[in-house]
This record gives C-alpha cells, sequence and structure tokens, in this order.
C-alpha cells in the first residue's frame, strides 16, 4: 500500500501545471502505481478543468493503426 496519496490541493496544482517538478513526479509515479483512489480524485478533478481523461483501458476499437 503506498504511504503517498495525492491530495486534491496537489492535483488541482498539477492540473493547472503549477505543480513543481517534484510534485508532478510524485503525482505521476503515483498514478502509474495504479492507486484507484487517487486516480478517481485526479479524473474527477480533471473533469471539473474540462480535461479529457483516458477512456477505460479497455477500448482498443478506438485505436487507428497509426503507424508511420
Ligand atoms: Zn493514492
Amino acid at each position: 500500500m503506498p504511504e503517498f496519496h495525492v491530495v486534491g490541493e496537489q492535483v488541482e496544482r498539477f492540473l493547472r501545471a503549477e505543480a513543481t517538478r517534484q510534485e508532478n513526479r510524485e503525482i505521476v509515479r503515483h498514478l502509474l502505481a495504479e492507486c484507484p483512489l487517487c486516480r478517481e480524485t485526479v479524473q474527477g478533478a480533471a473533469r471539473r478543468h474540462g480535461f479529457k481523461t483516458p477512456a477505460q483501458p479497455e477500448a482498443p476499437r478506438l485505436r487507428m493503426a497509426k503507424a508511420g
């Protein structure tokens, strides 16, 4: 279980690109660690900011083959 969790305040800064480099790294790293709790936090905040969040990973049909 991760010790660190992304808090709303950090997410807000992250989405506004106001977070420090280190914060960015920590947040991204944490999300990559697949913490569902923080993913929801970030996705909810991203929506409020009008960001498009990636759909469910299991939607490969929408991917067009863009080779080269
Ligand atoms: Zn977390």
